[in-house]
């Protein structure tokens, strides 16, 4: 196997989901329908990144159970590379999904193994190796930023996709950050947490999108991380770095499910900075492309495109 240049430290969840006419009411028991499915954060980006053709490496923690065991035969089916820690402790990390007759959602997470996932866990040779490291926020905090540090260390490109933006994230995690991807709700939220918005009230997400591109990037300059890309659902993302200033658009497709277009963008990004030498509007541009071609299918993971599918689609773009 081609050795991983792409390293993903983060979250694996099995999604439960269940569609059901409206929410129960406490205590009421409804018929529905259900699927289950692989997801969390960092589980999602990984396979994005290794479907769209960059090698590989996902690192988390699950529980010693059955969901862990799917978990660990999905990759195999993806030839997708795995460093597991099994807690034997924790359950594997789950999430409830219901979704009513109107799409409405309601969800429970429990990260559960995620976030026990430690400093000793990670496989620092292949974090060594590594062209790129890729975290978020799902998995224990600590061991990320431990993550975020090795791959810093080693010379690697560190990616931070700052979602959820937990309580508990701490500012300091950024200094070993070389790229930032937040949406537009994480990034707005992340400048009042930081106190950075110069108005007297926090910036909402509607002000944000109104602010000429001069002030987005002078606010993106405040952060303190060489590169901030903030992705915007539709309208695609802008790239914010030193020297300067650059809009990408989305694809227009027809959406069916837009849950994990962030998550297939990270991927996505990740595998186009290997495809582009390190071009961050052309990776930006295929990570576009992979979260369009998600968002035109149903489910998380499962939903994300192959190498072939993008490269198809990207010709059809011209
Ligand atoms: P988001 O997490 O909603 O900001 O979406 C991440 C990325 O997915 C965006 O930067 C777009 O490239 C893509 N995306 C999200 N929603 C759509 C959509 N409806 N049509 C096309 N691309 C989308």
């Amino acid at each position: 196997m081609t050795p991983p240049q792409v390293v993903v430290v983060g979250s694996y969840v099995i999604d439960l989901c269940f569609n059901c006419e409206h929410f129960p009411a406490p205590g009421e028991t409804l018929a529905g329908t259900s699927r289950t499915g692989p997801g969390g954060k960092g589980s999602n980006q990984a396979v994005a990144a290794g479907r769209a053709g960059a090698p590989t490496l996902y690192v988390g923690a699950i529980g010693d159970d059955a969901f862990g065991r799917d978990a660990q035969a999905f990759y195999e089916r993806e030839g997708i590379a795995t460093h597991w820690a099994v807690k034997s402790t924790q359950p594997t990390g789950s999430a409830a999904i219901l979704v009513n007759a109107e799409g409405q959602n309601q969800i429970i997470v429990a990260l559960a193994a995620n976030l026990k996932l430690a400093k000793s866990d990670l496989p620092a040779i292949a974090i060594d190796g590594a062209r790129m490291v890729i975290c978020q926020l799902e998995a224990n905090l600590p061991a990320t930023t431990h993550a975020l540090k090795l791959g810093r260390d080693a010379g690697a490109l560190t990616i931070l996709n700052p979602a959820p933006l937990r309580p508990d994230f701490k500012a300091t995690m950024l200094k070993h950050v070389d790229i930032l991807i937040p949406n537009e709700t994480e990034f707005v939220e992340l400048i009042n947490r930081l106190g950075l918005h110069p108005g007297k009230k926090p910036l909402t997400t509607t002000a944000m999108l109104k602010l000429p591109p001069a002030k987005l990037h002078a606010l993106c300059g405040t952060i303190g991380v060489p590169v901030v890309i903030v992705t915007l659902g539709m309208r695609g993302c802008f790239i914010s770095r030193a020297d300067g200033y650059v809009e990408v658009p989305a694809f227009q497709v027809k959406a069916v499910d837009t849950t994990g277009a962030g998550d297939a963008f990270v991927g996505g990004f990740a595998a186009g900075l290997l495809e582009h030498d390190g071009d961050l509007a052309a990776a930006a541009r295929h990570g576009c492309a992979v979260a369009a071609l998600s968002v035109t299918k149903p489910g998380t993971a499962p939903s994300m495109p192959t190498r072939a599918a993008v490269q198809r689609f990207l010709r059809r773009q011209r």
